[in-house]
C-alpha cells in the first residue's frame, strides 16, 4: 500500500470545525497513514496561537508567579476542540503533568512542545491512529543541535511497527529525555523527517493558503501562485525566507544584512587574505551570506541580528588578522532572491530585473549569481525593499499576462 505522510498547519487545526476538515482529508485516502499535527493556530485575526500562549504561560511560571489562568485558557482551547468533535477523551491528567513540570522548570522548549503533543493526542483519538511521541523518535544533541541520522534510524524503526500513526510536529528530545524544539513553524521539518524515514510515496502539507505564491502577499496584492516547484527552488526560497513551506510562500524575501567593506591596496596579490578575514567571522560563530569582491576590496554580508552584539570583536579581529587600510560598515540592507529553474536556459533575466529596478528608481547595492543560475540575489537599501519587490513582480508576472 502507498504511504503518504500528511502534515497540518496550525490554522487547519485551530478549532473543532477545522480539525474535522483535516481529519476528513486523512480519511479520504487510506494511504494517508502518518499524520503530523501542529499546535492549534489562530481561529480569527487577532487570536493567539496556542504555542504563543504556552510561551507566555511558561514565562510566568518561570518567574514564580501564578500561571493558573494562563494554563486554564490553554486547556480551554483543547477542550473546545474535544467537545466539538464529541470525542471520549480527557486531557486532565496531561495537564496535571504539564503544570507540575512547569513548576519544576522543565524549560521553554518543553512548554512550547506541549501544543503539538496535546494536539497529537486529540488527532490520534479522532482518527483511531496510534500516538507516537516525537520525543521518542526525533533526536537532538545535548547542545540543542538536531541529529538527523539518529532520528532517521529511530523514526524508521518505530514507524515500521505501526501501520498508522500520529506524530506531533515541532519537537523531539535529547537522549536523556530533555525536550527540544525546532525553530518556529518546525512541524514541517518533522513531516519531512517522517517522510524520509518511511520512504513515503508522498509528503503532503496542508495549510489554509492554497499553493505557493510568486511573491510576498503583504507587498503585492493577490500574487499569482506557482504551479510546480522543484526541491532546489523550494530550498532556495526556504533558506531565504525560512517560512516557505509553512506560511505563505514568499518569493523574493527579505533578510536584513550588514555588509562590511574591507579595503586594502594590493589585496589581490595577498594569498590567504579572504581566508583570514572569514576566519574572524568563524571564530565569532557568525555565518556569512555573500562575499562580493573587487581588486582591493572585499565585502562580507552577514545577518544584522547575528552580527550586532559581536561587532567590536569582529572589527578588532579583522584589523589584527589582515591589517586593512580601511574597514567600513553599512546596515539596514535587504536581500531579495529571484529564484527559478527557468533562468538557466533563458537570456535576459538579469537584464529585465535590473532595468525594472532602474525604472523604479531603486539603487542596487549588491548582485550575486552563482553557477547554478537558479537564483539572483540583489541587495538594496531597506527603504527600497518593497518598491523593488513590486518592480520585479511586475516585470515578470504582470507584463506577461
Ligand atoms: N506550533 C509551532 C509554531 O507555532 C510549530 C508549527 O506550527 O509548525 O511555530
Amino acid at each position: 500500500m502507498r504511504k503518504i505522510v500528511v502534515k497540518f498547519g496550525g490554522s487547519s487545526l485551530a478549532n473543532a470545525e477545522q480539525f474535522k476538515k483535516s481529519a476528513d482529508i486523512v480519511r479520504q485516502d487510506a494511504s494517508r497513514r502518518y499524520v503530523i499535527p501542529s499546535a492549534p493556530g489562530k481561529r480569527f485575526d487577532g487570536d493567539t496561537k496556542v504555542t504563543d500562549m504556552l510561551y507566555g504561560c511558561y514565562r510566568t511560571a518561570e518567574k514564580g508567579l501564578d500561571f493558573t489562568n494562563q494554563l486554564r485558557a490553554i486547556r480551554e482551547r483543547y477542550n473546545e476542540i474535544i467537545l466539538g468533535l464529541s470525542l471520549d477523551l480527557s486531557l486532565d491528567d496531561e495537564f496535571e503533568v504539564i503544570e507540575q513540570n512547569f513548576k519544576n522548570g522543565a524549560g521553554l522548549e518543553y512548554a512550547a512542545s506541549r501544543g503539538e503533543y496535546l494536539n497529537g493526542k486529540i488527532m490520534a483519538a479522532c482518527l483511531g491512529y496510534e500516538f507516537v511521541d516525537a520525543a521518542e523518535v526525533v533526536r537532538f544533541e545535548t547542545d540543542g543541535g538536531f541529529d538527523p541520522e539518529v532520528t532517521n534510524q529511530l523514526m524508521a524503526a518505530r514507524l515500521e511497527t505501526c501501520e498508522r500513526a500520529v506524530i506531533p510536529g515541532f519537537y523531539g528530545a535529547e537522549e536523556n529525555g530533555k525536550v527540544r524544539t525546532f525553530s518556529r513553524g518546525g512541524s514541517d521539518i518533522t513531516g519531512s523527517l517522517a517522510a524520509r524515514a518511511i520512504c513515503a510515496d508522498m509528503y503532503e502539507t496542508w495549510t489554509d493558503v492554497s499553493g505557493f505564491l510568486v511573491t510576498d502577499p503583504r507587498i503585492v496584492k493577490n500574487p499569482e501562485t506557482i504551479e510546480t516547484i522543484t526541491y532546489r527552488e523550494l530550498r532556495e526560497l526556504a533558506y531565504m525566507g525560512a517560512t516557505v513551506l509553512h506560511e505563505e510562500a514568499i518569493f523574493p524575501v527579505r533578510k536584513e544584512g550588514i555588509p562590511i567593506n574591507i579595503e586594502k591596496s594590493l589585496m589581490n596579490s595577498e594569498i590567504g587574505f579572504g581566508r583570514k578575514v572569514l576566519q574572524v567571522f568563524e571564530d565569532q560563530g557568525i555565518s556569512f551570506e555573500h562575499m562580493p569582491s573587487g581588486i582591493d576590496t572585499m565585502t562580507i554580508y552577514v545577518h544584522q541580528s547575528e552580527f550586532e552584539e559581536k561587532e567590536q570583536q569582529v572589527i578588532a579581529g579583522i584589523h589584527r588578522a589582515v591589517q586593512p587600510d580601511f574597514v567600513e560598515m553599512e546596515s539596514d540592507l535587504a536581500l531579495i532572491a529571484v529564484v527559478g529553474r527557468g533562468m538557466k536556459s533563458t537570456r535576459g533575466t538579469a537584464g529585465r530585473i535590473f532595468s525594472a529596478l532602474a525604472h523604479a528608481n531603486v539603487n542596487v547595492k549588491m548582485i550575486d549569481q552563482g553557477s547554478s543560475e537558479l537564483n539572483i540575489i540583489i541587495g538594496v537599501e531597506n527603504r527600497d525593499f518593497e518598491t523593488a519587490v513590486r518592480a520585479i513582480y511586475d516585470i515578470f508576472v504582470i507584463t506577461q499576462m
